[in-house]
């Protein structure tokens, strides 16, 4: 082999090496037909999302392999109209995928083969699906309360047909009503500074018997009112612990909030302080409705809410464990979710930095 020849070899192979790290790397699932129908290449993302592998398809006529019917019509679509076709098909269930297809043309213009390329988008499917459930949901919130406001507003208006009586219960229905309007905004006002550019945090020593009753002190009533047995585990009150205050207090309000609402009357919700490996650990456990294990790894996404016939029509928005994770890794704070339907759940915060020296 002459020099020159082995040079262009060599070019050739390093050049085909780039191909296949691009290829390797691409965030699209790419394969490639040639004009015999056969499959000469398939990316690692598309054998992923297609649950196939390259020794299995290689230099097979595509129409032999297993492949959704839905993007073998639309590869036989590219070869009819010979231009570039883009579909968005959902395979399952689940599965959602953009499939753009296009033919492959030598700089001459003459035709060598067709690219299939895959972009998975379940997720992004997912999201503006529970983001327009999340509206619906916030404006039927929204208007409910706004609607009796409104209807008060009225009868209050012929307020010398009304007894004094009847003048204080309707301010107190009002008052609950606008209670519950701000809540819903507040949570909407906090995600929205979350998405803001993280900011540095300043954590600072914080006494937390004082801080842990504060937040637990303000949950009596509700518990009392559900009759549940609501209890905290002593907390020596010398301990000092490494944190920013009032977004540990809103973890630790949504975590209480959560067990008191998800559990039945007579249930018990316990606040519990450990240590491990010198780090604190602060639990809250409840005998509630549970969730699944299915529903675990979603619990922290944003609108998430468990099966709406589990959650017996209780109130929420999906915000509070989306706002509480995001709060925590601020903090370098761990959030553990432990579950099990009808049996109850623990979240625990984990790895708070336990203070040697005291307050000043
Ligand atoms: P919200 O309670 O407002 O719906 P969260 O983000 O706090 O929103 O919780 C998300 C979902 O997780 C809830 O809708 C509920 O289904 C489930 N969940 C949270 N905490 C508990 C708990 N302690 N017990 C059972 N289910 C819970």
């Amino acid at each position: 082999m002459t020099q020159s020849v082995k040079f262009a070899i060599s070019e050739l192979s390093e050049s085909n090496a780039h191909m296949n790290a691009i290829l390797h790397e691409m965030f699209g699932g790419v394969i490639g037909i040639n004009l015999r129908n056969e499959i000469f290449l398939i990316n690692p993302i598309a054998e992923k999302i297609l649950n196939l592998s390259y020794n299995d398809v290689q230099n097979k006529v595509y129409s032999s392999i297993e492949l959704p019917s839905l993007i073998l019509q639309s590869i036989d679509e590219v070869k009819e109209k010979q231009h570039e076709t883009k579909h968005r098909i959902t395979l399952g269930n689940d599965l959602h995928l953009i499939v753009q297809n296009a033919p492959i043309r030598k700089l001459s213009g003459e035709l060598i083969g067709y690219v299939v390329v895959l972009f998975d988008i379940t997720e992004k499917t997912k999201l503006s699906q529970l983001q327009r459930e999340f509206f619906t949901n916030v404006s039927h919130e929204i208007r409910t309360p706004l609607t009796s406001i409104q209807g008060f507003v009225e009868t209050l208006s012929n307020y010398e047909m009304l007894s004094t009586e009847n003048v204080q219960s309707i301010v107190e229905i009002m008052d609950k009503e606008t209670i519950r309007l701000n809540g819903l905004i507040n949570k909407m006002l906090e995600i929205a500074n979350l998405e803001k550019e993280p900011e540095t945090l300043k954590l600072e020593p914080v006494n937390l018997l004082n801080s842990v009753n504060t937040v637990f002190s303000s949950y009596t009533h509700n518990a009392e009112n559900k009759n549940i047995k609501y209890s905290m585990s002593t907390i020596d009150p010398s301990i000092n612990v490494l944190l920013n205050q009032s977004r540990f207090e809103t973890v630790l309000s949504n975590l209480i909030s959560n067990a008191i609402k998800y559990t039945k009357p007579t249930g018990t919700v316990h606040v519990k302080w450990n240590t491990n490996n010198g780090y604190g650990v602060l639990s809250v456990s409840d005998s509630g409705i549970g969730i699944s294990s299915k529903d675990q790894e979603k619990v922290y996404q944003r609108f998430f809410r468990c099966d709406p016939s589990r959650n017996y029509n209780i109130p929420g928005y999906g915000l509070g464990l989306h706002i509480s994770k995001t709060l925590c890794d601020t903090m370098n704070l761990t959030l553990d979710l432990e579950s099990e339907i009808d049996v109850g759940s623990t979240f625990s915060i984990q790895n708070i930095a336990i203070v040697d020296t005291p307050l000043k």
